[in-house]
């Protein structure tokens, strides 16, 4: 596996590759790599000739009080694991290579969508995400990228900025990898104590009842929040950041489940935040 460093090392890597013809799969991370990560590089493996693995903390996505500081860094172990997923090169670039004196040029996605969820929470969030996406497909040539349902709000923001300024992509998304016990996984996971794992099974136990409940019928969505709302509320370390459901992928509101849904949460579960979501479709 190769290991580029710099934007000039993945732009003579990915023009070599496509000079000998190869469809290249593009798969962003920032590294701290678990099972979710690995689904979407043994996906790309599946759909591409050749597969690019990004690892980089993109510090424009993050806000102010945010955790860029504290956020896992172990690119050893995380090589080891694309590896012997079959990567073909992992681009781990330093900040100032992707973000050198002089730049000034971000991707903002305007619509109303970008607001909701974690983009109401997280500002700027989105317009880090968009640019550093738009970055990395250009860099890495990729004919294909795969992005997780785990972050479903961020694959609607990649979807509207690639056709909105035509960019020769596919964007794919990949279902949530979760632990046996239901708990979506996520780098953040780390920062959970033996009891606080325990409290974050409310994230998917809340939206599992409430799917349970949609599949018995019920299709009005203040009632299937209330359902979700009431289920956080039983876990006394649980605080909500957000419990939404919006229609899927145009994230609009709605007040009942007619076609394709998302049901999303972010749950703080002592300092760390957690989000989860599950789509519904009748
Ligand atoms: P991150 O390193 O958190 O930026 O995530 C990199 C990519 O992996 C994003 O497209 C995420 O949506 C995806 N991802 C993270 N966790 C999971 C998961 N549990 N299941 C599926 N995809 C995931």
């Amino acid at each position: 596996m190769k290991i580029l460093y710099t934007q000039h090392e993945i732009k003579e890597y990915a023009v070599e590759q496509k000079k000998a013809g190869k469809l290249i799969g593009l798969v962003p991370t920032m590294g701290a790599l678990h099972e979710g990560h690995l689904t979407l590089m043994r996906k790309a493996r599946e759909a591409a000739d050749i597969v690019i693995a990004s690892v980089f903390v993109n510090p424009v996505q993050f806000g102010p009080n945010e955790d860029f500081d504290a956020y896992p860094r172990q690119f050893e172990e995380d090589c080891a694991k694309l590896e012997a997923a079959g990567v073909d090169a992992v681009f781990h670039p330093e900040p100032k290579d992707m973000y050198p004196d002089g730049f000034c040029t971000y991707v903002n996605v305007e619509g109303d969508f970008t607001k909701k969820l974690c983009g109401g929470q997280r500002p700027g969030h989105f317009r880090g995400v968009a640019t550093v996406v738009t970055k990395l497909i250009n860099l890495a040539r990729a004919d294909k990228a795969f992005f997780g349902q785990k972050d479903a709000q961020q694959v609607c923001v990649i979807r509207r900025f690639v056709e909105d300024l035509a960019i020769p992509v596919e964007i794919n998304m990949v279902p949530i990898v979760r632990e046996d016990s239901g708990l979506a996984r996520s780098s953040r996971n780390m920062y959970l104590s033996a009891t606080e794992k325990e409290a974050a099974l409310v994230l998917s136990r809340s939206l599992r009842t409430a799917e349970k409940a949609f599949n018995d019928g019920i299709s009005d969505v203040s009632e299937l929040k209330r359902i979700i709302v009431n289920t956080i509320k039983e876990e006394p370390m649980a605080v909500i950041d957000y419990a939404e459901i919006y229609s899927f992928p145009g994230l609009e509101e709605i007040s009942k489940i007619e076609g394709e849904a998302i049901m999303a949460i972010a749950v703080k579960i002592g300092k760390t935040r957690l989000i989860d979501n599950i789509i519904l479709n009748l």
